[in-house]
């Protein structure tokens, strides 16, 4: 490191308060003067820096210029440093542009980018920097300078302890891996001061999530975490509240992880009857497939330097970054609906990766050497994903297939001629095989076409395995290089739990292979016909079982699994990811589509609800500070006849042509918002001569539940929303990492509202259902069922596990597990009934 990096303080000398200029010669003279007053530059120096203006431009933005000597000068620097010039007028850097904060480098190597890091995490608090614009204090300035700086990697800080600290042994069963780092980082860059972890001799800084994940920490490895600066002691309580509630989950998705493994194992592999030359690997995601190999360059890329003014490189930079961050944002909540919350938290990984302000500073390192943005982001991502390929860890390696996927989005974003679209025409039963995929391609296949899959790279935690498992996709990954030398189009054998790809295989292997896919599948078949069996209690109370899908196309599958129906169509999925909403005409195929995929089976719409995490770009609804008790559900849609009116209209058009359909609204508060959904019903039913449709309320916050008895007089039914329920009652964001493991919803005081609910309900005879996450838990499933729940709707995979608890049940003993449950004083409490439940 360069004593620029080490020196903490900027010399007095060096910041210039209230300087004059009037031309940026004369600032960069100024500057220069400074520099080698203190010693730190050859008097060429001020020459170095204006042969440097002549060929790029050093306007960074938003005020902030950063002139800098030419590479072939810098043996006219002798001592790394920086010189500030406050110019509070500002000084014409190029024609639109001024500058108010000169800050003149002379660094010989990377200190130059240590300095860029932190003015480019300058350049987003555009507050603070109106502040150093004017602020008379020098203080301010050099420790803006100094403090904002992060880590690149964990060898990049000295391995000291700050002066407030605690030790910790992590005790997460699969060491810190993407998602806790995120986590951890997220809850640090929530306090201004420096927070360092160490493990050994190797420190990290804790609000970067690749600093952290480069110390590599295992199960049982011992770290201290220490901090220094303003808040610091409760930035270390916070911490260490993240830190240690996320060991639950971690144990949990271990202990689940494990279970898989072993059932896995318990089935037992594939042996080829002729030996056919094997490639080695690591088992990703189990299965056989048979099918000709395709092989894909991850990134043959050809990307163009075409250079680009500095302060519009900035401006597209910013715009592509957040335009990612929402993708990535909107896609986990796709994928957390569609798949599960652990396979979204791949995406919410990947954003934290946007945040890294290493990744920034790269791309913004070779902008300010003069070449174009798409060249230098490219760049950017691909150095930092070759290094961390290169530090031998499959944790890292794993992440390096995250960067580049999220790198290829933000460039897709800069210029759309660099939109990868190399998976789209694949032929039928390919054996797709890469170097490595990322997870957005991955959870992009089409199964299909894509028989099985096969990467050098990657290990079997990759989000690229979790997905492939997802899909149900044999895949093999950790090959080496040897895979990406196959022949295109030869026919071969993926074995996904033995972790093999099989060559040339024989008519013997061909037909051994063949046999046990017919075998497996004949087996999946005999497990289907239970899952089609219905959840009837041992003594014959049968529970209805619907499903949570949003498209018409996710229908057999959820039947497949069985699914009796949907108990709950999102429609904001219509609206989401795309830039307009649907027409009426839209919306109503969409609605009729989905009844004719469920061929009579019963259906519960929900109409949009719009607000809270579910927010629509394209609707331009006003910022809250409180989105999720704001303007959210159905206080939205009785404020937006432009989004209600046509909505109801498209449904009662699909009643109209035969549809069985039932319509609920969200977040309903009080009886008066009912009554004028319905009133606004009725006169659009009227209109349309349409049929009467079953009118129902989700059950989402804890007014709705105290008053059930009075919404039944008015709700043709319930559905119960524990995930918002539980939100409400106990007054935690279902978005909050650090507070998940407390957001249970089996809490006793969430369920004392379901049991009011349907106390309610019964006094005007109206059914209730559940179509939180918690009706997709076995254990949750039996306490509701007990609770007197009468159908419970979910993810479809979580059906057939469902299905099976409840069947080994009597109507009895459910009734006194819920008995017990309603008595607990806490989740734990309610939790440890599972060990002794019917
Ligand atoms: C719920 O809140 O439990 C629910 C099912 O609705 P959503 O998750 O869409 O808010
Ligand atoms: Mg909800």
């Amino acid at each position: 490191m360069t004593s620029l990096t080490r020196q903490g303080e900027i010399p007095r000398e060096l910041i210039q308060l209230d300087a004059r200029a009037s031309s940026k010669e004369e600032a960069i003279a100024q500057a220069a003067a400074a520099l080698v007053a203190a010693g730190c530059v050859r008097p060429g120096f001020e020459a170095s820096m204006l042969r440097r203006e002549a060929v790029s431009n050093t306007y960074l933005g938003k005020g902030i210029a950063i002139p800098h000597g030419t590479v072939e000068d810098r043996d006219l620097i002798q001592k790394d440093a920086i010189a500030v010039l406050q110019v509070r007028d500002g000084v014409e850097w190029n024609a639109g542009e001024r500058a108010r904060l000169v800050v003149a480098i002379a660094a010989r190597s990377d200190g130059h980018i240590e300095i860029l890091r932190r003015l480019t995490r300058l350049l987003q608090d555009e507050d603070r920097l109106a502040v150093l614009a004017a602020t008379d204090d020098r203080q301010a300035l050099s420790d803006a300078l100094n403090g904002v700086a992060a880590g690149a990697a964990a060898t990049a800080e000295p391995a000291g302890d700050f002066a407030q600290s605690f030790d910790w042994v992590l005790d997460y069963p699969t060491g810190l891996h993407a998602r806790p780092a995120t986590e951890w980082a997220e809850a640090a860059r929530r306090f201004p001061c420096r927070i360092r972890i160490r493990h050994g001799a190797e420190t990290a800084d804790a609000r970067n999530m690749i600093s952290l994940l480069s110390l590599g920490l295992k199960s049982g490895d011992a770290i201290t975490v220490s901090a220094e600066g303003q808040g610091a002691a409760e930035a270390l309580a916070t911490l260490k509240v993240t830190m240690t509630g996320l060991s639950a989950r971690e144990k949990a998705d271990a202990a689940r992880a494990e279970e898989k493994r072993r059932a896995t194992a318990a089935a037992g592999g594939w042996v080829p009857p002729s030996s056919p030359r094997a490639i080695e690997g690591v088992p990703a995601a189990p299965g056989l497939a048979i099918g000709r190999i395709t092989r894909i360059a991850t990134d043959g890329m050809e990307i163009p330097d075409e250079p680009v003014e500095l302060a519009r490189a900035a401006d597209l930079l910013h715009a592509a970054l957040g335009q990612t961050a929402e993708q990535l944002h909107s896609l986990a909540d796709d994928t957390a609906r569609r798949l599960g919350e652990s396979d979204a938290a791949i995406f919410r990984a990947q954003a934290g990766l946007l945040a890294d302000p290493d990744l920034i500073t790269l791309a913004s390192q070779w902008l300010v050497d003069g070449h174009g943005l798409a060249w230098s982001w490219h760049r950017a991502y691909e150095d930092m994903a070759a290094r961390l390929s290169a530090l031998r860890n499959p944790v890292l390696a794993a992440r390096a297939a995250d960067l580049r996927d999220v790198g290829q989005r933000v460039l897709a974003h800069i210029d759309p001629r660099f939109a990868r679209s190399r998976l789209a025409d694949l032929p039928e039963d390919t054996i797709l095989v890469a170097e490595d995929i990322s997870p957005s391609d991955a959870a992009g296949l089409d199964p299909a076409k894509v028989a099985g899959l096969v990467t050098a790279l990657g290990g079997p935690t990759s989000h690229t395995a979790i997905l492939a498992r997802t899909l149900g996709l044999p895949a093999v990954v950790g090959t080496g290089a040897v895979v990406e030398r196959l022949e295109d189009g030869a026919c071969a054998i993926v074995d996904g739990h033995g972790g093999r790809l099989y060559l040339d295989p024989s008519e013997a292997d061909l037909a051994s292979a063949r046999d046990w896919i017919a075998a497996e599948e004949a087996r999946r078949a005999r497990a289907a016909e239970t899952r089609a069996l219905p959840a009837t209690t041992r003594d014959g109370h049968r529970i209805d079982i619907g499903a949570n899908i949003n498209l018409a196309e996710q229908a057999a599958f959820a039947l497949g699994q069985g699914a009796e129906g949907v108990g709950l169509m999102r429609t904001e999925f219509l609206f989401l990811e795309r830039s307009e909403s649907p027409t009426e005409d839209e919306q109503a195929e969409a609605y009729a589509a989905m009844a004719r995929a469920l061929e009579g089976r019963p259906l519960v719409i929900r109409a949009l609800d719009i607000g809270g995490d579910k927010q629509v770009a394209h609707l331009d609804l006003p910022r809250e500070e409180n989105p999720f008790l704001g303007v959210r559900g159905a206080r939205l849609l009785l404020r937006r006849p432009d989004l209600l009116v046509p909505q109801l209209r498209a449904l009662y058009r699909a009643a109209a042509g035969g549809a069985q359909i039932s319509v609920m609204f969200p977040m309903v508060t009080s009886l008066g918002e009912l009554l004028e959904l319905r009133a606004t019903c009725e006169r659009i039913r009227q209109e349309l001569d349409a049929p009467v449709v079953p009118l129902g309320i989700m059950v989402e916050v804890p007014s709705a539940a105290l008053l059930a008895a009075e919404f039944a007089a008015h709700a043709d039914f319930f559905s119960i929303g524990t995930n918002d329920l539980t939100q409400y009652a106990l007054a935690i964001d279902r978005q909050n990492p650090e507070l998940a493991p407390e957001a249970d919803s089996l809490h006793p005081a969430v369920l004392r509202l379901i049991d009011l609910t349907v106390k309610g309900a019964a006094v005007h005879g109206r059914w209730v259902g559940v179509c939180g996450g918690i009706a997709g838990d076995p254990f949750g499933a039996a306490l509701l069922a007990g609770l007197g729940v009468d159908e419970l709707s979910m993810t479809p995979r979580d059906i057939p596990a469902v299905k099976e608890r409840l069947r080994q049940s009597d109507r009895a003993g459910l009734r006194a597990l819920a008995e017990h449950a309603l008595a607990c004083s806490d989740a734990e409490a309610v939790r440890a009934l599972a060990a002794e439940a019917p």
